[in-house]
């Protein structure tokens, strides 16, 4: 048999596939320090296209909460934002809907789960037939600002209610009739006067839970290892259908959505 050279890939791939047989847990490694934990020598045998199935994680209570955005807290200091899900778990997706959105539409499909779609008033002008597909497929809409607007819940009243309203005025374009249960706040960069203002126009203000930072494209197992670690009852998942390439994303709810359904009732937000 002639050797070969393995592709480092390869031997991360075979480190971490064999770390897993071996019932190890991988938990805050970077592939680097497994390599370094392990030695060269090991035996490189997983194909590095597969990424390995983690197995079903208990909630987490020893890995550091997740990073919030620059600027914004993962759940703003202000009351009356929804940040559980009770008894359950949700998904939620923001930013969209973009040309990645048919692709995690097929995929709750087929699972048969139903998640929360927080929509960018621009992005539903371009994208109306997604809107509709999103809201006939049974997933609950939920408004996420004109142009997403971090500083939105800074300006006037009025300037609050001319953006949410114009935001609804489009997803209804898209969906006649739709009933717009939510509104999120770009960056959770929540206010009393948006809060006030979401729950005026008949929207509960949605905040979050687990927050991968998906949006930063770290790479698809990083993201899945972060929701799984995260994730218990009562959580409110974020992460992205638009907003740029969200292929990793993608890649990790094939992952995510079979994992979590096995040990928790995913809902959209009702
Ligand atoms: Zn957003």
């Amino acid at each position: 048999m002639t050797p070969r050279r393995v592709p480092k890939s390869v031997v991360v791939a075979g480190i971490v596939a064999l770390a897993l047989l071996l019932g190890g847990r991988i938990t805050a490694c970077t592939p680097a320090q497994t390599i370094a934990a392990a030695g060269p020598t090991a035996a490189p045998t997983a194909d590095p296209t597969t990424t390995p199935t983690a197995p079903p994680k208990q909630p987490a209570t020893d890995t550091p909460p997740v990073a919030t955005r620059p600027g914004g807290s993962t759940i703003g200091p202000v009351a009356g934002v929804k940040k559980s899900a009770g008894q359950n778990v949700a998904l939620t997706f923001d930013d969209g809907p973009s040309p990645y959105t048919p692709q995690l539409l097929a995929l709750l499909r087929a699972q048969g789960i139903k998640a929360t779609f927080c929509l960018i008033g621009t992005e539903v002008q371009k994208y109306p037939h997604l809107v509709a597909q999103i809201a006939r497929e049974g997933h609950t809409l939920c408004n996420h600002s004109w142009h997403h607007e971090l500083k939105l819940g800074t300006k006037s009243v009025g300037t609050i209610e001319a953006n949410l309203a114009r935001t609804n005025a489009a997803i209804r374009r898209a969906v006649p009739g739709a009933t717009i249960r939510y509104y999120r706040q770009p960056g959770g960069m929540w206010t009393p006067n948006v809060v006030s203002v979401a729950k005026s126009l008949g929207m509960t203000p949605l905040g979050w839970s687990v927050d991968p930072n998906d949006w930063r494209r770290p790479p698809a197992k990083t993201i899945t290892d972060r929701v799984l670690r995260n994730t218990h009852r009562g959580s409110i998942v974020l992460m992205h259908d638009g907003g740029g390439d969200r292929s990793a994303t993608i890649t990790a709810c094939r992952t995510i959505i079979p994992t979590l359904k096995k040990q928790f009732s995913l809902v959209p937000m009702r």
